[in-house]
C-alpha cells in the first residue's frame, strides 16, 4: 500500500478556515457604524465611505484606529479627549460587544488543534492579515497558545492621537500573543509561498512534510502545491449566505472582501480535489484515512 510521507507538521490559515470571519466582521462592523450614527448624527453613507478609505489604507477591516484617522472625523479631533470619550469609545464597545458575541472557531477546531499537537506535530498559523489584528484574533478567539508560531504580515504602529488606556496597554504588552510570531514582509501575501518558504526553513522542514491547510482555492493552494506540501482545502469556509456577502459590500473594502470571501457569487468556483468539510477531518488526512492521489508527475516532483 502506497505509504503517506511522514507529516510532521501542519500549517494553517486563520480566516474562515479556523473560524468564520464574515459571521463576526459583518455584525460588528454595522454595530459600530451603528454607534457612530447615533453620537455623531452624521449621515451613515458618509461615516461607512470614511471608514471604507481608511480600511483600503490599510487593507484590513480591523483596523482599530479608522475613526480618529478618516478626514470626517477629523474637526471633533481638535479636542481629543472629549472626542475619544463621546465618539471613539462607544463605537469601540459596540464592535465589542458584536464580537464577543459573534466571533468563534467553527466547531471542532480547538480540539482538533490540540489533537494536531498530542501527536507530536508542529502546529503554525500562517495568515495575511496584519501582526496586530492577528494576534488579538488568536486572543479573542481563545486560541493562543495552541500554536507554536504565528507567521503574519506586517503590523502598524499606534497612530499618534490615541486613547492613553491603550498606549499604556501597548507598551505593557496587553496586546501581544503568547504565541510567538513572525513578521513577514508585504510581498509575502498569498499566493506567494514566501512564508510557507519560510515556515519549511524556520522548523527545519520538508515540503513534503507538511500539510497546509487554507480555505481559498486560488491563494492558499498554490501556496502548498509550491512548496510540494498537500495542500488540504476548507471547503466550509468558502460557504457565506447570499445576504451576509450582500451586507459585507457595504461596510468592507473591496480589496479586503476580496482577500477574504473567495468567490463571488456567479463566477464558477475554483476547487481542489483535496477538500474537507470540517477542520475535524485534519486529523482524518494525517491518518491517511482522506487522501487525494496528486498526479503522477506532480508526484514525483514533490520527492
Ligand atoms: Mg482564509
Amino acid at each position: 500500500m502506497a505509504r503517506v510521507p511522514r507529516l510532521r507538521a501542519v500549517v494553517t490559515d486563520l480566516d474562515n478556515t479556523l473560524y468564520p470571519w464574515v459571521d463576526y466582521v459583518v455584525p460588528s462592523l454595522e454595530a459600530m457604524v451603528d454607534s457612530l450614527v447615533a453620537t455623531t448624527a452624521l449621515p451613515r453613507i458618509r461615516i461607512v465611505q470614511a471608514l471604507k478609505a481608511v480600511y483600503t489604507t490599510y487593507e484590513s477591516n480591523e483596523y482599530p484606529f479608522a475613526i480618529q484617522e478618516s478626514a470626517l472625523f477629523a474637526p471633533y479631533a481638535a479636542d481629543f479627549d472629549s472626542f475619544n470619550e463621546l465618539v471613539i469609545r462607544p463605537a469601540a464597545r459596540a464592535f465589542k460587544a458584536a464580537r464577543e458575541r459573534y466571533l468563534r472557531p467553527y466547531p471542532g477546531v480547538v480540539e482538533t488543534l490540540d489533537a494536531i499537537r498530542t501527536r507530536g506535530l508542529k502546529l503554525v498559523a500562517l495568515t495575511d492579515a496584519p501582526r496586530n489584528a492577528a494576534e488579538l484574533r488568536l486572543k479573542w478567539l481563545g486560541l493562543d497558545g495552541h500554536f507554536d508560531a504565528l507567521y503574519t504580515l506586517p503590523g502598524y504602529p499606534l497612530p499618534e492621537h490615541v486613547d492613553p488606556r491603550i498606549r499604556r496597554r501597548e507598551a505593557e504588552g496587553h496586546y501581544r500573543s503568547r504565541t510567538p510570531v513572525v513578521e513577514l514582509p508585504r510581498e509575502a501575501e498569498k499566493p506567494s509561498a514566501d512564508g510557507l518558504r519560510r515556515v519549511l526553513a524556520d522548523f527545519g522542514l520538508g515540503g513534503g512534510e507538511v500539510v497546509y491547510v487554507g480555505d481559498n482555492a486560488q491563494k492558499d493552494m498554490p501556496v502548498a502545491e509550491a512548496c510540494g506540501a498537500l495542500g488540504v482545502w476548507a471547503e466550509y469556509g468558502t460557504y457565506v449566505s447570499a445576504e451576509y456577502r450582500e451586507r459585507l459590500a457595504v461596510i468592507s473594502a473591496a480589496a479586503v472582501t476580496r482577500r477574504h470571501v473567495a468567490e463571488e457569487p456567479g463566477r464558477r468556483p475554483a476547487r481542489w480535489p483535496l477538500a474537507i468539510s470540517s477542520f475535524r477531518q485534519v486529523l482524518d488526512v494525517l491518518d491517511g484515512r482522506r487522501w487525494a492521489r496528486p498526479p503522477a508527475r506532480r508526484r514525483r516532483r514533490r520527492r
